[in-house]
């Protein structure tokens, strides 16, 4: 039977100790940190993560501001406003939810918010900044991802780790901070082959794919920690995640729920990201 990775736990005890953290950061400098969220249009789930990461905010001591716009605005309109709020000094954050309705770029969107407010870390300053290990702001699933690791007690130096899934939000920052922190990784996608050997040569498993109970026990080293970063639903309408739990559990050390496990991580990380925006922000101005 694994140990049970408890991510609302974990992010219960990283919002408390920045919770902490902003209440000195204000005492001493007078600044309240704050996360201003753009949302275009409204699609229903966005609207939860919108507002989730309000209340996150409030919670420990940030200023929130939602910003909602028509699913009609252009491009040059959004522009505008990210040209705003990158010039207003009390803004320490900017977070464009995504994703954009059609007829909106992502890409120029993710480049035009100042890499200093960028606190989910999308933009390719940022990116490229991870990359060659200099770190400013961590993109926040991944990062979450290791915290859970490492407050676990789980050490990475030395194994094999491989990660399901190449996005730029997810599986590729997760193969590089996997990697940051001496793992060897190895990175498997749709167009892997013999999906299995690889797998079952994990140490660590990060799955971050998007289908629904797709790792099964057969895929799994016994003694494997396993890392399970999928929301999906399954056929019952039943919140499930890319992992079989029933069958990966009872062969894992590890493992992280879901829900429970890697989501609620996504939004500490973001807070800590927003924290570390509006402490540079003041660092700056001395
Ligand atoms: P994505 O669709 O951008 O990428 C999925 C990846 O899985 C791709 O790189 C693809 O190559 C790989 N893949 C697809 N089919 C495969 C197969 N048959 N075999 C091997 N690899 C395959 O998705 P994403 O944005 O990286 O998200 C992945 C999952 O993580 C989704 O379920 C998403 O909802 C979830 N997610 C969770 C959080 C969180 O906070 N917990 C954050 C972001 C994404």
């Amino acid at each position: 039977m694994a140990k049970l990775i408890d991510g609302k736990l974990i992010s219960a005890q990283i919002r408390a100790e920045l919770k902490e953290e902003t209440k000195a950061f204000i005492a001493a400098t007078g600044v309240t940190p704050k996360l201003t969220v753009i949302l275009v249009g409204e699609d229903p789930a966005s609207q939860v993560y919108v507002r989730n990461k309000g209340r996150a905010c409030e919670e420990v001591g940030f200023a929130a501001e939602q910003i909602t716009l028509p699913a009609t605005t252009t491009q040059e309109e959004l522009d505008a406003l990210i040209d705003r709020l990158n010039a207003d000094k009390t803004v320490h954050g900017i977070l464009v939810q995504l994703p954009l309705p059609k007829g909106l770029s992502e890409e120029r969107v993710l480049l035009r918010i100042s890499p200093e407010k960028d606190v989910d870390a999308f933009h390719p300053y940022n990116v490229g900044r991870m990359v060659a290990g200099q770190i400013t702001y961590l993109p926040c699933t991944p990062a979450g991802v290791m915290e859970l690791i490492k407050r676990s007690g789980i050490s990475v130096a030395g194994k094999d780790c491989v990660v399901i899934g190449r996005s730029n939000i997810v599986g590729k920052p997760m193969a590089h901070l996997l990697m940051q922190a001496n793992g060897t990784v190895t990175v498997c996608h749709s167009r892997t082959k013999e999906l299995a050997e690889h797998t079952r040569r994990a140490d660590i498993l990060v799955a971050a794919i998007g289908k629904a109970d797709f790792v099964t026990a057969d895929m799994v080293k016994p003694g494997a920690v396993v890392i399970d970063v999928g929301i999906n639903r399954n056929a019952e309408g039943k919140l499930t995640g890319d992992v079989d739990f029933a069958s990966v559990e009872p062969i894992a050390s590890y493992i992280t729920p879901v829900p429970g496990g890697v989501g609620p991580m996504t939004i500490a990380m973001l807070m800590k990201n927003t924290l570390t925006a509006a402490k540079r922000a003041v660092e700056g101005e001395i």
